[in-house]
Formats: C-alpha cells, sequence, structure tokens
C-alpha cells in the first residue's frame, strides 16, 4: 500500500496514524503545508525508509506564510522531495494570485538550480499556470500533480510534459475526476490519500485507504483490479525511488 500526498502530521492523532501507517505502509509520503510545520514535524515524525517526510508552503497559506519562504528555499537544499506547493486559482485564495505565484516560482526556479527535485503540487483551478512556470524552468525535475481537477486538454498537455499524477477515492468520487482519470497516462499515476483534508463518507480518508483507488480505476480503465494494482505499484516503485535517491535528477 502507498500514499504519495498525506498530511499525516495534520490527523488529530498523528503519532497513532504514523506508527500504524509505518507498520501497514509500503511507503507515505508525508507533504507538510508550511516550512516551520516541517521543521516542526520532522522531529517528532521522523522520516524513515517508508515514510518521506517534505517540506512544502501551501498556495492556501502564501498569505500568512509568505515569509517563510526563505526557509524553504534553504531546506530545498537538502530534500529531494518537496510539497505540498503550487497554486489555487479558486474565488477564496485567487486575491493572493501574484504572491502564490512568486512563491511557486521561486520554489520552481530552486529547484533547477538544485539541479531537479520532486515536487507535489496542488494546481486547482490554476492548472494551467502551474505548467506555464514549470516550462519557464526546465531541468526542474519531476511534477507529481494532486488530485488534479482541471481540463481534459489541460491534462494533456500536463501529461505530454511528463508530469505525473497522483489520484485518490475524493477525487475519484466526482465524475470529472473520473472523466479525468480515464485520459491519464497509466504508467505515471500513483494513489494518495490527501488525508485529512480529503474525506470519505465524511470520515477523513486514512493512508492506508489510499490504495482503494485500485477498484475504481478498474471500472474506469476496464482493466481487471489485480492489473491495476500490479500498475499502481509498479509506478509507486519508481516514483519512489525517484523521491528518495540521495542525487539529484531530471524527470
Ligand atoms: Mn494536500
Amino acid at each position: 500500500m502507498m500514499d504519495f500526498h498525506c498530511h499525516l502530521d495534520l490527523y488529530p492523532d498523528a503519532r497513532n496514524v504514523y506508527a500504524e501507517a509505518q507498520k501497514k505502509m509500503d511507503f507515505v509520503w508525508l507533504v507538510t503545508t508550511s516550512p516551520r510545520g516541517f521543521a516542526a514535524t520532522s522531529k517528532v515524525l521522523r522520516q524513515t525508509e517508508s515514510i518521506v517526510v517534505s517540506p512544502g508552503l501551501h498556495p492556501e497559506v502564501a498569505a500568512q506564510k509568505a515569509s517563510e519562504l526563505e526557509l524553504l528555499l534553504h531546506q530545498m537544499a537538502d530534500t529531494v522531495a518537496i510539497g505540498e506547493v503550487g497554486l489555487d486559482g479558486s474565488a477564496r485564495y485567487r486575491q493572493h494570485f501574484d504572491l502564490q505565484t512568486q512563491i511557486f516560482s521561486a520554489v520552481i526556479k530552486r529547484s533547477q538550480s538544485l539541479g531537479g527535485r520532486v515536487l507535489s503540487i496542488h494546481s486547482r483551478a490554476a492548472a494551467k499556470e502551474v505548467l506555464d512556470i514549470l516550462e519557464q524552468f526546465p531541468g526542474f525535475g519531476t511534477a507529481v500533480l494532486h488530485w488534479f481537477t482541471d481540463s481534459a486538454p489541460l491534462l494533456r498537455r500536463a501529461s505530454s510534459m511528463d508530469c505525473w499524477f497522483s489520484v485518490g477515492p475524493a477525487m475519484l468520487s466526482s465524475a470529472n475526476g473520473r472523466k479525468l482519470a480515464e485520459i491519464m497516462p497509466m504508467s505515471r499515476v500513483v494513489s494518495e490519500s490527501d488525508g485529512p483534508f480529503a474525506k470519505a463518507s465524511g470520515n477523513p480518508i486514512m493512508p492506508w485507504e489510499a490504495s482503494n483507488v485500485a477498484e475504481q480505476l478498474s471500472s474506469i480503465w476496464c482493466l481487471p483490479v489485480e492489473a491495476v494494482n500490479a500498475e499502481l505499484l509498479r509506478n509507486g516503485e519508481t516514483l519512489r525511488s525517484k523521491l528518495t535517491s540521495k542525487t539529484v535528477h531530471g524527470s
């Protein structure tokens, strides 16, 4: 079982979730939402062979955390995995879109100058702008677009740019999410929970529930569930090796 986008530090009982994930899971990518949050979290929930903890600066908190950008750029020197970062163009966060853009551009530029990073990227109502920035910095590394909800043409563009996609049960509960999953490049799709923000039947999705997407993808892709599980595992191992490599690399 693998989860490539989880806010494990934000579950009310994070220590227990961490202990259970450590027992049950093959891999968890713990994405934080702020540089200081990363510094605090990584002292308590340590990175292990199966749990990667990464520094991020979530676009929803760009205005509150902008002063932490320098810390993030500093932290990026020591870690291959970066996230959650990105842009959010939805009505609620659009007022700080310029600031979000400055922060995200700085992060991608820094990824490029460090020789490549692997980034878990938020792109709600802003996929075009995210892709435009990625294009400006060739060699930035590998983009994993999490919970992609934009249009089919933008998904195809992202796909042609070698982006990866992390999909979760919450995403596939919407008709648009299923339509997008249908046209994703199968060999670059991995599972995510996005818990505890993402919920199923009112409860936060747990890291070990990320793999439930296999059943939904099985009907979307018209493949036996065993074949989907094998594909997700193979893809997951490929992405995991990028995330845990000590050396830098391109996409
Ligand atoms: Mn998230």
